[in-house]
């Protein structure tokens, strides 16, 4: 079992570097979230066995629950949440995850940063961007974008770090709605610089079946599940 996750991860890694090579960018500049939601403690600790570390989950308790069966790791593993998020569970987010990529309005974000204990570090944070082809209903549409991104960047507890897409798996163009986001986050860039904020660096987006269309338009994270832990049950996998 644990070779499987093995040979997966050595797949996966594999094709995020070639694709970086055909795009012309450095392996490193593209991080691999292993999208555990659904898959149990035990296989999360089998994938940081292979030496993966920053870890994907959709849904608050599940992904609490994994972080403290797993607390003697937690020094050395990264925790991404990247479901959708209601206001009652920014505080168990906010007090366990390292990152957020999924916030999409400005109650979310405020409370998120309210509710960051003072002993961590600013919880990071991407923007999720719903655009043209978006499976999902979350995500601030394009069009108010940047007032939202100007509100997070100021909030003392959170650290804006980038955009994040989940387009259609089931579009005609692999590539067009990773060149928009990339496009918006040039936008929001020289937006963030006018106003004298820092600029964000983190583009999320490609998952198990477009990482390589996403890495070309400059993914700097992908988020894989299925490559690596193999298939979900169906009824979990709404998010
Ligand atoms: C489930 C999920 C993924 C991983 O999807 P796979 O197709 O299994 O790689 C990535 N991002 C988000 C937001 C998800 O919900």
């Amino acid at each position: 079992m644990d070779d499987v996750i093995q040979q997966s991860l050595l797949t996966v890694r594999d094709r995020v570097a070639n694709a970086a090579r055909l795009a012309q960018r450095l392996p490193e500049s593209i991080q691999l979230i292993a999208v555990s939601k659904t898959h149990p403690a035990d296989r999360v600790a089998a994938a940081y066995a292979c030496g993966q570390n920053a870890f994907g989950e959709n849904y608050p308790q599940e992904g609490v629950e994994k972080i403290q069966a797993l607390a003697a790791y937690r020094a050395h593993m990264v925790w991404h949440f990247i479901g959708t998020l209601q206001s009652n569970k920014t505080a168990v987010v906010a007090s366990h995850f390292d990152w957020v990529h999924s916030v999409d309005r400005m109650k979310i974000a405020q409370r998120l940063s309210d509710q960051r204990p003072v002993t961590l570090p600013a919880l990071q944070v991407c923007v999720h961007v719903n655009i043209s082809d978006e499976t999902s209903k979350s995500g601030v549409a394009p069009a108010a974008l940047i007032p939202l991104i100007l509100y997070v960047a100021r909030l003392p507890r959170v650290c804006l770090r980038g955009l994040m897409a989940i387009p259609s798996p089931n579009r005609s163009d692999q590539h067009a709605p990773f060149a928009q986001l990339r496009q918006l986050l040039v936008r929001c860039n020289q937006i963030l610089t006018e106003n004298n904020l820092p600029v964000m660096d983190t583009l999320s987006m490609g998952m198990s079946s477009d990482l390589e269309a996403a890495i070309s338009e400059g993914a700097t994270m992908v988020r894989v599940g299925s490559a690596i832990f193999g298939m979900r049950t169906p009824a979990k996998d709404a998010s």
